[in-house]
């Protein structure tokens, strides 16, 4: 994992994998945003990298067309639940399971 500060970023922290860009500097301390974007390099390495951003950006789009708005699209991704839900837990990652995003397409919410 390799952190970086990326001023220019248009949201507060990204996940590509192996790298984790931080918008702002006070983000690079930020542990449940670190978390976060940890979570989803997780879910990228089980994907094997590309094929998470093909899955990120479909559900994206069908979710767009479910809800009609870009937020709620974007917090309902089946990887963004999971970051979400998890990334306060500071021991998540030590007891995740595989695959673990696999069970927000049924979790009710
Ligand atoms: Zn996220």
């Amino acid at each position: 994992m390799i952190v970086l500060h990326c001023p220019w970023l248009h949201v507060s922290g990204m996940a590509l994998w192996p790298f984790i860009l931080i918008r702002d500097r006070e983000g690079m301390s930020d542990a449940s945003l670190i978390l976060h974007e940890r979570i989803h390099h997780r879910q990228q390495l089980e994907l094997l990298i590309l094929p998470f951003y093909l899955l990120y950006a479909v559900n994206y789009a069908i979710n767009l067309v479910r809800y009609g708005s870009r937020l709620k699209a974007y917090r309902e991704i089946v990887f963004e639940r999971e970051a979400y839900a998890m990334d306060a837990k500071e021991d998540y990652l030590q007891q995740r399971r595989p695959y673990a995003w696999l069970r927000m397409f049924h979790m009710k919410h």
